[in-house]
């Protein structure tokens, strides 16, 4: 008969040296197989004294109950010390922050967008909407640009299919006629949103911009207002005071029409940015034209008004240092991911 104790001891060594949990069930195949030492021990009880053999069977049986034990408390340990390797390794590490899941950011020209959306309602204004494809009266003609007018030849419209009164708004301006209908004056609005046009792209030119359009109504509305409201703008996006000046422009839908210049914020002497005049051109603007406040039914004898465009676009560009106005809507996402 084996002593009990000392074969457990040797399954114990032997188990102790097993590296990994093929190599335990090996051991256990040797003592708990059907060749393996418990089975040889069982196969000499019926040769036993028929007083031993009870005895000898308990004995056996209480051997096989702790080699099993044994062997299982090895492959338990191996599996557990796994994972602690896997922990200290490369693999798992709980201390570890969770991977970020790929989060979209928002356009720059959206994130300009709610600047200005915010600067504007803090000033009381409210923000519209309009429809991308207009109607050619909201585009043009309520906007004193009659179907005869040289102004529509600027415009390179992409008009839709059909008897040509539809077409994708050329600027945001067909708002402010819409406006002046649903709203009773006075009012303060800006309207941001995609224009169009057919034009050759380059580096300052693109099918699709956006702009903001905005128009106030209200009683004896005059330049000086319009430059107030200009200043307090560039405040908001430039975060100082800039300087502006207005050179006459001509634009069919103001009278009298500017194209407002702002001091270039990045320079004291000629840049890049303000091609060495120090000046940059920032938006055209001017006092209601007396037909546009027609078109939206108010008496110009009593209500005036400015309007102006801001060039979201170009805003961005200036704001961002951004030298291709493609990059906007090219969709390449190593440029928008350092936004
Ligand atoms: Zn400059």
């Amino acid at each position: 008969m084996l002593d009990h104790d000392e074969t457990l001891g040797q399954a114990r060594e032997e188990l102790e040296g097993c590296l990994d949990v093929e190599a335990t069930r090996a051991v256990e195949r040797r003592y708990l197989g059907k060749q393996g030492v418990v089975q040889g021990q069982l196969a000499e009880i019926p040769r036993l004294e028929p007083d031993a053999r009870r005895a000898a069977g308990q004995a056996a049986n209480r051997l096989k109950q702790d080699l099993q034990q044994a062997v299982q408390e090895r492959i338990e340990a191996l599996e557990s010390a796994d994972i602690a390797a896997q922990r200290a390794g490369t693999g798992f590490d709980a201390t570890l922050p969770a991977p970020h899941s790929q989060r979209g950011g928002l356009h720059p020209i959206t994130q300009v967008t709610r600047e200005l959306e915010d600067l504007f309602r803090s000033m009381g204004y409210d923000v519209l909407d309009g429809p991308e494809v207009e109607l050619d009266y909201y585009n043009f003609e309520a906007l004193n640009i009659p179907g005869d007018h040289p102004a529509r030849d600027s415009h390179d419209t992409f008009f839709c299919q059909g008897d040509g009164h539809l077409l994708m708004r050329t600027h945001t301006s067909p708002v402010q006629v819409r406006a002046m209908e649903r709203f009773e004056p006075p009012m303060r609005i800006v309207v941001p949103g995609k224009c169009f046009r057919q034009e050759t792209t380059d580096a300052s030119h693109d099918h699709t911009f956006h702009q903001m359009e905005g128009l106030v109504i209200d009683r004896n509305v005059s330049v000086s207002h319009l430059i107030g409201a200009m200043k307090t703008l560039l405040r908001g996006i430039f975060g100082r005071d800039l300087d502006v000046r207005l050179r006459p422009g001509f634009f069919p839908f103001v009278e009298p029409g500017f194209e407002l210049d702002a001091r270039c914020p990045f320079c004291t002497d000629g840049c890049s940015v303000c091609k060495k005049t120090t000046w940059i051109e920032l938006l055209p603007c001017g006092l209601v034209h007396p037909n546009v406040l027609r078109s939206g039914g108010l008496d110009p004898d009593e209500w005036g008004g400015f309007a102006f465009g801001l060039g979201l676009s170009r805003l961005v560009m200036l704001k961002h240092g951004i030298d291709d106005v493609r990059h906007l809507l090219g969709g390449d996402l190593r440029f928008l991911e350092q936004f």
